[in-house]
């Protein structure tokens, strides 16, 4: 049998966004409805990639985000959840 006691933990949550591209800052609420203008992009290239193994994380805005995907040749599909 266990015996649990209260503790508590800290943990870092975001306080702010800014887009990697522009530079537009907001700060993030505790519901978190400002991060929603933003996207957040983690990429992993593997073994043999011209960026090897390298991970990257960043941050656009949504109007960066959408400047960036109109030099697309092909544009993305597009769903409604
Ligand atoms: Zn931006």
């Amino acid at each position: 049998m266990k015996e649990y006691k209260d503790v508590t933990i800290t943990k870092k949550v975001a306080s702010s966004i800014t887009c990697n591209k522009c530079g537009k800052s907001t700060n993030i609420s505790d519901d978190g409805w400002e991060q929603g203008r933003f996207q957040s992009f983690s990429l992993s290239f593997g073994y043999g990639s011209i960026y090897d193994e390298e991970t990257w994380k960043f941050d656009i805005c949504e109007s960066c985000l959408g400047e960036f995907v109109k030099t697309f040749k092909h544009a993305p599909d597009v769903y409604n959840i």
